[in-house]
């Protein structure tokens, strides 16, 4: 059968990793209406995962994980999101930073080395919990009112995260704190105790299923060894596109959830199911349109980022790009499939209105549209002049 989620496989191989996570995503979208609806976290979703082996699939094969490629990792995320988009975008934290420090080796080799084995065997988990309420988007560079003050062998740090997406599940999380000693900011690997706690907070509109509840951290001792080095090779945030693989994975399912009804859906009045109706099939091209230019783009950016390592850095304006038009278009996508399906996407019984919630969440995950489209205009402004005489 032709399906378009599978254009982008290129190989058996990816068409057998393909299925097996399609088969996890058709088991978490099942439970995805109740953990919506409750707002809980899916950790039955998350043991799943741990035994598929889905935890490791970035992690370097150096220790015993599958070392697969950003490709890969949308290709795969994309398909989880298809199923339920919380854990998709929950996960894809955890997977796509492995993926980051594997690349840019930024934390010292042991601790590297310890977190590796630690997903392999006891299927933990990594996500750096760095927005607060006072700073804004970390991504704008707001300065972090969390503070880390120098003890004993270490570090004492205080503050509170806002936005901690998987912090019912992680038993070690990154916090960015800042040092009023250096007037700087660093990142500490900070492992919970009973100086860490967790405010339920997180109620809202869309990726509800996503834990992302405050941490309130109370003077948590952190060893020496755990500040974590900002050096390290810049790989231009490639790992970021497991956020745009999500959002589209959402669009997706929409999409086909639309055509489904349009094929089968036959008011009385009419001879023929709706998909015969020229508006709507107006409305399918459009979805098909902004589906594959954002999925073309998404996909080039993953290709290029895996091929040309030593250029990564200047792929950040395409990548930025990639993130743009995957959320913007995933929310036209959901839009489009709810104006086919009709009143009836409203129901709560179907899942249209929460992929038209969730889907609305990727406006507000990293690089934000503005900061896009002011990487864009800074590219292009460098670009050499054309003397065109009009100095
Ligand atoms: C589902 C979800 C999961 C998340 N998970 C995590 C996580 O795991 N870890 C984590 O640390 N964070 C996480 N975040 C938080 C995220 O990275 C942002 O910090 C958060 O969404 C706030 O971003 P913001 O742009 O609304 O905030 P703000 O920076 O406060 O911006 C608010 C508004 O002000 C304007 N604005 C402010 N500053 C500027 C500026 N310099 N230029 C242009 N406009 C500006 C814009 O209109 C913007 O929309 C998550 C967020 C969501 C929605």
């Amino acid at each position: 059968m032709n399906r378009i989620i599978d254009d982008y496989i290129r190989s058996g191989e990816e068409r057998t990793r393909a299925d097996k996570v399609e088969k996890l995503a058709a088991r978490f979208s099942e439970r995805a209406a109740m953990h919506d609806r409750e707002g809980s976290f899916p950790f039955e979703n998350f043991a799943d995962l741990h035994e598929a082996g889905y935890l490791k699939i970035t992690v370097p094969q150096e220790f015993d994980g599958d070392g697969l490629t950003l490709y890969d990792l949308v290709m795969l995320q994309e398909r989880l999101a298809y199923g339920d988009g919380s854990t998709a975008l929950a996960v894809g934290w955890h997977i796509g930073q492995i993926l980051h420090l594997r690349t840019s080796r930024k934390w010292p080799e042991a601790i590297f080395a310890e977190l590796c084995r630690s997903v392999v065997s006891d299927g933990a988990m990594i996500n750096t919990f760095a927005s607060e309420a006072s700073s804004g988007s970390p991504s704008r560079g707001g300065k972090p009112e969390t503070t880390a003050i120098p003890t004993e062998g270490g570090w004492l740090i205080t503050g509170r995260k806002t936005y901690s997406t998987l912090s019912p599940i992680l038993d070690r999380f990154v916090v960015t704190a800042y040092i009023p000693d250096e007037e700087g900011t660093a990142d500490f690997l900070v492992h919970r105790t009973d100086r860490v706690s967790l405010v339920d907070t997180w109620d809202t509109l869309g990726m509800r299923a996503t834990g992302s509840h405050d941490v309130v951290l109370d003077g948590v001792f952190v060893d020496k060894d755990m500040r974590l080095s900002e050096k390290g090779i810049d790989d231009g945030g490639g790992w970021f596109l497991h956020i745009p693989a999500c959002y589209i994975g959402i669009a997706m399912a929409a999409r086909d959830y639309a055509l489904d009804f349009a094929r089968s859906y036959r008011p009385n009045h009419m001879n023929e199911p709706i998909a015969a109706l020229p508006y709507v099939q107006h409305s399918i091209g459009e979805m098909e349109i902004e589906l594959r230019t954002a999925r073309s783009l998404l996909y080039a950016a993953a290709d290029r980022w895996d091929r040309e390592i030593d250029n990564r850095p200047a792929l950040k304006p395409e990548l930025g790009m990639a993130k743009y038009v995957a959320t913007n278009n995933a929310i036209k996508v959901v839009d489009l499939a709810m104006r086919i399906v009709g009143a009836a996407s409203l129901e709560r019984k179907r899942p249209l209105e929460r992929f038209y919630r969730d889907v609305r969440a990727g406006l507000h995950n990293p690089p934000m549209d503005s900061s896009v489209l002011h990487t864009l205009a800074g590219a292009a402004l460098a670009e050499m002049p054309v003397d065109r005489g009009n100095s």
